[in-house]
């Protein structure tokens, strides 16, 4: 039987809870079912706020208008990353600096940040890849001494941590992706921005909200609603915050489930080390959070035998991101420095199967199916 690479998980209480939502005749958003899941997630995460939006890139979006960033403001991320981590900031006009992967991880280089920041720099955004942390003392740190925002792309990192602290609390903002391949779905898609800096807060709201004060009208605190800002629609549906509810009961179980593939991919795979071929390397600042199981062959053209000897076994393994600094939109914008180990990752790097319900007898098939490969069984 075909052993996909991802399959969406249901708990089994989201037809229950969109039932619901849609009985109780209030389907747009900010309803109850948006509430419930924006204050679980506050106290969850301990963050003075938390706004539902239509997706991680809405957030990314959303946090890259509360910038006010101007044409030519540079925004400093990594190369290897998927593609709304840069479009958020592209749409705002900025100048995008991409800053190189390590040897060790596909995160960015954080010990490079300091050389790249200009006058004009006013934003880093980390990429949580994996679920994993950045380094990001470091990255606070030259924010600090540059007087720069730190916008976490925490998509992938819903209970990932730093130093023992939730991923997504590190920086001023911090976006998360509820699309049916991370570890909770709002429905198929679904984000929310986390916003930990206070004095940031009201204007979300209204920017998120068309550019009026809406939200504020509600609670009582001004007399009629008006336009006051830019904005736009970042709010989801009251089925999708259903939907998003039903798996937050749950997140527990399924970040238990996740880990137990991931500690025994980690595991079994451990003497793949010894022929140079790489796995997650977690730093000691950080635990990750079983979102994806990656390994780093030692060329493309392995990697391609690999996807091809394990497609043969009906296993779907993928690979992901062309480094976004040679993509065809940005490769005559990028500045021309070489980021070689963006291009590593890109070339090497392979994703094997990691969902909620893979049953332990699958991902047998698919470690020894790995192990075979490499010779090793
Ligand atoms: C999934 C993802 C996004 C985008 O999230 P959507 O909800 O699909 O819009 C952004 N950045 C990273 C790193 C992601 O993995």
């Amino acid at each position: 039987m075909l052993i996909p690479f991802n399959k969406p998980f249901f708990v089994g209480t989201e037809t229950r809870y969109i039932e619901e939502a849609v009985r109780s005749g209030k389907l747009s958003g900010d309803g109850m079912f948006t509430r419930r899941c924006e204050e679980w997630l506050q106290a969850k995460l301990g963050a003075p706020r938390v706004l539902l939006t239509t997706s991680g890139t809405d957030a990314l979006e959303l946090a890259a208008l509360l910038l006010n960033l101007e044409p030519n403001d540079e925004v400093l991320l990594p190369s290897f990353t998927f593609s709304s981590t840069a479009t958020a900031f592209a749409l705002r006009g900025a100048r995008l600096v991409f800053v190189d992967s390590t040897a060790n991880r596909p995160a960015f280089d954080a010990d490079q940040l300091d050389s790249l920041v200009t006058p004009r720099t006013r934003a880093i955004v980390p990429v949580h890849y994996a679920g994993i942390s950045c380094d990001m003392t470091t990255i606070n740190a030259v924010a600090e001494k540059n007087n720069l925002l730190v916008i976490e792309d925490a998509a992938q990192a819903l209970g990932g941590r730093f130093e023992g602290k939730p991923l997504g609390t590190q920086g001023a903002l911090a976006a998360f992706s509820f699309h049916e391949t991370k570890n909770v779905t709002a429905g198929g898609e679904g984000g929310m921005l986390v916003i930990n800096e206070p004095s940031l807060v009201a204007r979300a709201e209204v920017l998120r909200e068309k550019g009026t004060n809406r939200a504020a009208f509600f609670r009582g605190e001004v007399a009629k609603y008006n336009w006051v800002d830019v904005g736009s629609s970042f709010l989801p549906a009251e089925i999708n915050a259903a939907f998003l509810w039903a798996q937050l009961e749950k997140l527990d179980f399924i970040q238990q489930r996740r880990q137990e593939l991931w500690a025994r991919y980690y595991k079994e795979l451990q003497s793949l080390n010894a022929f140079g071929i790489g796995l997650p390397n977690v730093p000691d600042y950080s635990a990750q959070n079983g979102h994806l199981f990656y390994l780093v062959c030692r060329s493309s053209t392995e990697r391609t035998a690999l996807i091809d000897f394990l497609k043969q076994r009906d296993i779907t393994a993928i690979f992901h991101y062309q480094p976004l600094h040679n993509s065809p939109y940005y490769a005559s914008r990028h500045d021309g420095r070489e980021l070689p180990w963006a291009i590593y990752y890109a070339d090497c790097l392979v994703r094997l199967p990691l969902y909620t319900e893979l049953e332990a007898s699958q991902q047998q098939r698919i470690i020894s199916a790995v192990l075979e490969f490499y010779q090793v069984l």
